[in-house]
Order: structure tokens, then C-alpha cells, then sequence
């Protein structure tokens, strides 16, 4: 991909709208723009001063080769380096029809200027050094955010909280390893450097540092990642009501027929601050009916991948063979288990039998909802720390930045423990070096072509 020329792409999702906005970046921007868009005032696009919006003419070529006006709108300009991607920039405001702003972004193109590709706009912003690349996950993620928690953690990593963070911790490595180094290149001389002692506490400084750093990932993950999350159960116990009840609609159908849930429905709603992204199953019983068991089989399959299970039980009724069953199913479960004991309104007589066969269980009413702060109690406790706040902290939201962040505090460990056993100072420097390196693919300083080109590939044209 060139990075040099200059991108064009409509920025506005495809379809009929109010207004359409283009956006135009690179050396040729302004130039380009030129021949596209005539200021009402007679001035030019190159005269404007920094951030400055005008009112103007669209212009087109019609195949005859005549140049005509197809629209009047907004022009703002944006001089390098103050601009989103660092590059001279243009935003072009037109009326929002499909044609139209086809046909401005043809203009464009027939101006000289390339079609962008997904991200690139983004990605040019993170190569000018304009965000980080967690931030330029993060604005991915905001795009993306589908609850409040997920779009307010966004939000806040757009700010650059991990590149913030991340740098902290990468500058105190260098002084340990510069004080280091002086001692190995100038053993004689009084460099003032670390003596053993405290080379160990300030590197032991710095795996705390990223040992909290890694730890937020346990809210990241739940937060913007999402649990992924099975109810199960046999029929009619209550799982379409409490998948309802978590999404906050009537997504499910709920009748008191049995195997009315034939595939596994699926969504992603949030119970409390946690994101859950829940699949309600068709209930896992014998049936001879083909089509219920391809759902079953399906049903199975999404529950050996979950992390969290919540097992719904009829609490009203005596526990039955297929209630054994699954109790039984769940006892060695990879997951996160979670007995729900339904129909709480009612008289509840097996809420014992459950109580004695799970770790955890909740007796709730999925029909009236009493119950469910139970519920978002716990699963907030088993899926985040509750002492991170997702508005305030540098907070790692992917297993890309988690894997780094690992990796680092891995090497940083063996550092301290080359240290701890007498090896020789510059042992370690090895380790603190690789330490730093993995910081550096965590905020995005050395991160390799292939993980960047994954990354902004997840956008969208004109972001
Ligand atoms: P599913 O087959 O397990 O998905 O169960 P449904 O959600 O379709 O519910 C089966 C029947 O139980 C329906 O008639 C619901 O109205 C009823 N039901 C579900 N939850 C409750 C509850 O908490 N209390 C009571 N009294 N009835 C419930």
C-alpha cells in the first residue's frame, strides 16, 4: 500500500441521509479538492487558514466532457500537522443522496486522488505518530460499541491511557538498563549507577507496574470483548424469558410449547457493567424431531466454547432425569457456571438441591425480574476487577495487547530472578531489552507490518 498519494472515501455509512461527508487526505488534498469544489466567495481552498469552513459548489464531468454543478456544501480544511491523519486534509460536506455523493467521489478520483482503503485514514494517523496503536484499536472498538460500557472504555482509550501507561513503564526500564550499561562499559568509574540491590527493587517496581497493567485485562476482556455466554436448560424452564429479560426485548419466542428455540439465537446485550454475548439454546433433551436436533447438536457445540453458563432449572418441580443430566454435564465445565433457579414468584422447593450442586446460584424470576441484581452482582465479581474504572484507566481490551503485556512481564520476571541469584548484571540486560520490546509492540512504537495491516483492516472505508 503507498502511504505518499493522496486518499479519497465517503466517511458517512452508504445510503440516503441529510448529509454525506468526504474526506480527501494527502500532499495533493487541497489541490485536488480544488477542481471538485469552487468557494461561493471567490476565494481559494489553498487561501484558508488552518480549520476553516466554506461554502461552495460541488462540480462534476458529464460524459460529454462538460464540467456542471451537482450540488452546493461545506468545505473545511486541515493544514499538516493539525489534522486527524496528520496529512493536509479536506472534509466535504454534500447532501446525503447515494448517486450524489458517488458522483462528487468519482470527481475525486478523476482529480487525482486514490480510493482509500478500509482503515487507511486511521492507519495513516496512527504511521504520522498522530495515536497509538491501542488507541487506534480503541477507535475501533467505539465504532463497534454496542453497550454503554463498552463505548465509554473506548472512548477513554482513544485518549491514548495505555500508550500513556505503556511509556511509563518502557522509560523506567531504560534508566535501569542505561545504569546498567555504564557499570558493564565503565566498570571503574563512579557512574553513580544501581548497586544489585537496586537494580532488583527498580526493575521489581516495574512488574508491578505491568502486573496491574495485565490485570485489567480480566475487565477488558468482559467489558469491550465480551463473555461469551450459553443458557441452557430443558424446555420450558425459562431461557428465552431470561434471555429476554437480559436484552431487554422480546428477541426469543416464550410459550409454554416445548422446542419452540430450534437454532441457537444469539446477541450481544450487556448485564450490568460485563458485556455478554449470549446465545440461548434449544433445550438439550432427547427429541425425534430432525430440525430440533440439529439444534441441539448446536447447542452443544456453543456450550463447549463458553465462558460463562447460565443452567436454568424449573425451581417449582422436583429435579428430573434430564435436569440430572445436564447438572451432571456441567460439573467438570471449562466455563463459569452459573445455576439459575427460575420461577422465584412461585414456590421454589429445589432451590436446595442446586444450592448443594453448584458453587454458584441464583434464585430469580426471569418473568418478573427479581432476581437479576443477584445476578449481575455475581457475574460482575467472577468477570471484572472491581476496583478498575474503565472511564479513568489505562485498561487493555484485546488479547493482542494482553499477550504482549505477558510477554513482557515474563521476561521482566526472569530479569529480576537472574538478579536475585547472583548471575552476572549484564545477564539481565537481555531480558529488560525483550521486556522493552514487547512494550513497544503493545503501544505500537516496533509492531510488525502484518499485526498493523490486521488491525486497520477491521475498519471501515472512510475511517
Ligand atoms: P424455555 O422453553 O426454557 O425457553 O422457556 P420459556 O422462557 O419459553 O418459558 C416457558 C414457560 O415458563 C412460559 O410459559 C413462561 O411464561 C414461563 N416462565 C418463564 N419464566 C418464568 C418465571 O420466572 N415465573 C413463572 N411463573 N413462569 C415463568
Amino acid at each position: 500500500m503507498r502511504l505518499d498519494d493522496t486518499i479519497a472515501a465517503v466517511s458517512t455509512p452508504r445510503g440516503k441521509g441529510g448529509v454525506a461527508m468526504l474526506r480527501v487526505s494527502g500532499a495533493e488534498a487541497v489541490q485536488i479538492c480544488e477542481k471538485v469544489f469552487v468557494p461561493k466567495n471567490g476565494k481559494k481552498l489553498s487561501d484558508l487558514s488552518v480549520r476553516t469552513a466554506i461554502y461552495g459548489a460541488f462540480f462534476a464531468t458529464e460524459p460529454d466532457g462538460s464540467r456542471v454543478s451537482v450540488d452546493d456544501g461545506i468545505a473545511t480544511v486541515f493544514h499538516s500537522p493539525a489534522s486527524f491523519t496528520g496529512e493536509d486534509t479536506v472534509e466535504l460536506c454534500c447532501h446525503g443522496g447515494i448517486l450524489l455523493t458517488e458522483t462528487v467521489l468519482s470527481a475525486l478520483i478523476a482529480a487525482g486522488a486514490r480510493l482509500a482503503e478500509a482503515g487507511e485514514f486511521t492507519r495513516r494517523a496512527f504511521l504520522n505518530g498522530k495515536m497509538g496503536l491501542s488507541a487506534a484499536e480503541a477507535l475501533g472498538n467505539l465504532l463497534e460499541a454496542q453497550t454503554h460500557e463498552q463505548m465509554a472504555l473506548a472512548h477513554a482509550g482513544t485518549g491514548g491511557r495505555v500508550e500513556a501507561k505503556c511509556r511509563e513503564i518502557y522509560e523506567a526500564l531504560r534508566d535501569v538498563l542505561a545504569s546498567i550499561y555504564a557499570r558493564i562499559d565503565y566498570p571503574d568509574e563512579d557512574l553513580a549507577d544501581l548497586s544489585r540491590e537496586e537494580m532488583i527493587d527498580a526493575l521489581s517496581g516495574c512488574v508491578r507496574m505491568l502486573e496491574a497493567l495485565a490485570a485489567t485485562y480480566r475487565t477488558g476482556h468482559a467489558v469491550a470483548e465480551g463473555i461469551a455466554t450459553v443458557i441452557c436448560g430443558k424446555p420450558n424452564v425459562g431461557k428465552s424469558s431470561l434471555y429476554n429479560r437480559i436484552v431487554g426485548r422480546e428477541a426469543a419466542i416464550v410459550t409454554d410449547v416445548k422446542g419452540t428455540t430450534r437454532d441457537v439465537l444469539s446477541e450481544t446485550a450487556a448485564l450490568g457493567r460485563v458485556t455478554l454475548r449470549l446465545y440461548d439454546t434449544a433445550g438439550l433433551h432427547e427429541t425425534s424431531d430432525p430440525v430440533e436436533q440439529i439444534g441441539i447438536d448446536r447447542a452443544r457445540r456453543t456450550m463447549e466454547d463458553a465462558e460463562l453458563i447460565f443452567a436454568v432449572f424449573d425451581g417449582t418441580v422436583e429435579p428430573d432425569e434430564e435436569d440430572l443430566t445436564l447438572v451432571n454435564a456441567l460439573q467438570n465445565s471449562a466455563a463459569t457456571v452459573v445455576a439459575v433457579i427460575n420461577k422465584a414468584d412461585l414456590n421454589c422447593q429445589s432451590k436446595a438441591f442446586y444450592r448443594a450442586h453448584f458453587t454458584h446460584t441464583v434464585l430469580l424470576s426471569a418473568q418478573n425480574g427479581n432476581g437479576m441484581d443477584e445476578l449481575i452482582r455475581l457475574v460482575e465479581e467472577q468477570f471484572t476487577a472491581g476496583e478498575i474504572d474503565v472511564r479513568r484507566d489505562a485498561v487493555l481490551t484485546n488479547a493482542r495487547q494482553n499477550g504482549a503485556a505477558l510477554s513482557a512481564l515474563t521476561s521482566l520476571r526472569h530479569a529480576v530472578e537472574s538478579l536475585e541469584v547472583g548471575l552476572p548484571t549484564d545477564v539481565c540486560c537481555t531480558d529488560v531489552e525483550q521486556a522493552m520490546e514487547a512494550i513497544s509492540e503493545l503501544d505500537g512504537r516496533a509492531v510488525s507490518e502484518d499485526i498493523v495491516s490486521q488491525i486497520f483492516a477491521r475498519f471501515c472505508v472512510g475511517k
